[in-house]
């Protein structure tokens, strides 16, 4: 997905109010004041050291040695030492005093009372010996505590407040500059002015049919009474469905670029909070702000984050009553402006199938638009585009390039483009070739070449065979894509492959899913009967096979037991129940009827491979020479491939 980046310098964040930002210093500045000052309002340093009432009693009162104790607040009595006595050895020993030391005019010592009656009655007992003159002298006072107490839950609000805002600013993905504690429901949309809209049509390629669609659109945009003089509503809201790197967001800059109106780019997840009620609010700004900015396009990328239909899969992924309050909010906001108010909602999602209806409903994204991976003409287009800006080689092919790209989006051919772009500055070259845009075809498609990686011969050479197996059977099989090349040269996760050329069709015969089952299984197969034994190495084969085995029993009804019945559900509302659409024993069925189909291909694979042994051997070994093998190489060994057979009507 293309993120909605800042593309000039007119772009701004839609805040017009000023943000006022939490005082964080200042929040420092209380918390450091109120660590130092706590401890001296609760009895730190100044009131002396803590002592029980036993050492109290024993140790000091019996020393003749104090002058006075003041009860503070009935509560804490501090203790003054004589200042004659402070020069005692018990004294200095105690308070940790050298005789050079000043001496502190107190208090030395405190301790809790508990209660007054309680320390009168036990300060009686210890000095009833005493003559009642000469008796410790005892003060209460009453200190003022209104400002520990304030302090003693100022403190923790605001502790509580400082995370607060820190996870506030955290979770919305933004540092200091983003949502404050203050700003939390506020939408943060990406608004580009009209002046900074600097995609245009032009920069879209091979979307010819979605173009058209949008296009009115803008010409609504442009001159609104065109339309509403003969009384024509245009769309609220529109909806992108695609693959991701189709160029939705793209198309929809474009709208905004060519319409020369601001353009309001959020991604539905930044509606979604975990306080109930941030999303509904920030919908609400969202709509406000754009409605004061109009004519302009408000575009909401993967809206699936929050138009998900409500109450589905509730229980699988738990129920979300702040994702179903946006949604509503969103569907009111939708209702609640006027058609020909100039604010033109595009949406953008790879999954409509799981769009609550009411979202999708006429009145409001009443215009669905699908745009799919690009076929070889428009990924040819989407290459000029692309290069526009690259410095190239003259005599590049591009229509060679975009019959290596088969299912390739958008996005990943702008990708290509780049990484060609990039392997030739690394390469010091000056213009970018063929082979620069082949490697990062392959970059792209298996990741970086790893020569570094440590095979041994012995691996390498099962590696060898299991290409090579692949390599023939696909050769023979009529209805496999042709091949483009052999390769066992580790890259990203694999240690070898095979490339093929697929060609565009819409449907596939049975017979064609047969052959290609057989030749992903050949690569095993070829390791058995050259080897004896198989190894791990067919591990994403397998999956594959699994998968595309499954497919055919479950859902293009290719399986003459199960029969002509499909269990695909295109609503995608099976994802979210537990309960099978079948029965145990259908699915019993099915196991069957797919290892079955896995057995019986995996045979016909190693009856291929045995009956053509010596041409398995030759490409094995050409493979071990020269670690790459090409279509004309591949020509040279096993002839021409064969061509497949028209499917009958
Ligand atoms: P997602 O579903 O992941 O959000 P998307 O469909 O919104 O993806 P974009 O963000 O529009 O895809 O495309 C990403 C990039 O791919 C674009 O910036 C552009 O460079 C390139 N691209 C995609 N489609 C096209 C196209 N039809 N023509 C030219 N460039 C394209």
């Amino acid at each position: 997905m293309d993120n909605p980046a800042p593309s000039s310098k007119n772009e701004i964040k839609n805040n017009p109010k000023p943000v006022f930002k939490f005082p964080v210093p200042w929040l420092v500045i209380l918390l450091a004041a109120g660590f130092f000052l706590l401890p001296n309002l609760f009895g730190g340093s100044s009131t002396g050291k803590e002592i029980s009432w036993q050492k109290f009693s024993n140790e000091i009162l019996s020393r003749k040695a104090i002058e006075k104790i003041v009860v503070i607040n009935k509560e804490k009595a501090t203790v003054y030492v004589r200042k004659e006595k402070m020069n005692d050895p018990f004294f200095r020993t105690d308070l940790k005093k050298k005789l050079s030391d000043e001496i502190n005019p107190g208090p030395q010592y405190w301790f809790n009372i508990g209660s007054v009656e309680m320390f009168e009655k036990k300060m009686e007992e210890a000095e009833k010996n005493i003559p009642a003159k000469d008796r410790t002298e005892i003060l209460y006072v009453q200190n003022n505590k209104l400002f520990p107490e304030l302090l003693s839950w100022l403190i923790p609000l605001a502790l509580l407040l400082f995370f607060w805002s820190m996870m506030a600013g955290r979770m919305s993905g933004i540092g200091s500059g983003g949502p404050s504690i203050f700003n939390f429901g506020r939408s943060n949309a990406t608004l580009v002015e009209k002046e900074g809209s600097t995609i245009t049509f032009e920069d879209v390629a091979g979307l010819e049919e979605a173009e058209t669609e949008v296009k009115e659109i803008v010409d609504f945009l442009k001159a609104p009474e065109k339309f509403t003089k003969v009384g024509a509503k245009i769309p609220k809201g529109i909806i992108l469905v695609g693959p991701p790197g189709t160029g939705k967001t793209l198309l929809a800059k474009a709208v905004a670029g060519e319409a020369q109106v601001p353009f309001f780019s959020i991604s539905g997840s930044a509606f979604v909070e975990m306080f109930v009620g941030v999303g509904a609010s920030r919908v609400r700004d969202l709509f406000k702000t754009a409605k004061q900015k109009t004519p302009c396009i408000l575009f909401i990328d993967e809206i699936d984050a929050i138009g998900r239909s409500r109450g589905k899969g509730a229980y699988l992924s738990g129920s979300n009553d702040e994702r179903e309050s946006t949604l509503n909010q969103l569907l009111t906001e939708m209702d609640g402006f006027d058609t020909n108010s100039g604010v033109i909602v595009l949406a953008a999602t790879n999954r409509a199938d799981l769009l609550d209806p009411a979202l999708l409903r006429p009145g409001r994204f009443d215009r669905h638009i699908y745009l799919e991976l690009p076929n070889l003409r428009e990924r040819e287009e989407i290459f000029k585009v692309h290069v526009r800006k690259l410095v190239m080689q003259d005599d590049l092919d591009l229509h060679m390039l975009s019959t290596q790209t088969p299912g390739f989006s958008g996005a990943d051919i702008a990708n290509i483009c780049n990484e060609a772009a990039l392997i030739t500055a690394r390469n010091k070259k000056d213009k970018i070739g063929k082979a620069e845009f082949l490697e990062a075809i392959e970059r792209v498609v298996a990741g970086m070449e790893r020569k570094s990686k440590i095979i041994s011969p012995e691996e390498k050479q099962i590696i060898a065979y299991h290409e090579a197996g692949h390599a023939v059977a696909s050769w023979m099989l009529k209805q496999i894509d042709p091949l483009l090349k052999v390769s066992i040269i580790p890259r990203g996760k694999s240690l070898g492959a095979a490339w093929y050329l697929p060609e565009e069709k819409n449907i596939r015969a049975s017979s064609a899913f047969h052959e290609h089952l057989c030749a992903t299984l050949a690569g095993r197969a070829a390791e058995e009967i050259v080897f004896g034994e198989v190894s791990s190495g067919a591990l994403d084969d397998l999956e594959k096979v699994t998968k595309e085995a499954y497919t055919m029993v479950m859902f293009y009804g290719f399986s003459s037991k199960i029969g002509n019945i499909s269990f695909y559900d295109s609503t995608g509302q099976s994802e979210s129940t537990l309960v099978k659409p079948y029965s145990e024993e259908t699915g019993k069925m099915m196991d069957e009827e797919v290892r079955q189909l896995v057995a019986s291909n995996y045979e016909k694979a190693k009856d291929l491979l045995n009956e053509n042994r010596p041409l398995l051997v030759e490409v094995a070994e050409q493979l071990l020479k020269t670690e790459i093998l090409y279509k004309e190489d591949l020509e040279k060994i096993l002839g021409k491939k064969a061509i497949p057979a028209p499917i009958h009507a």
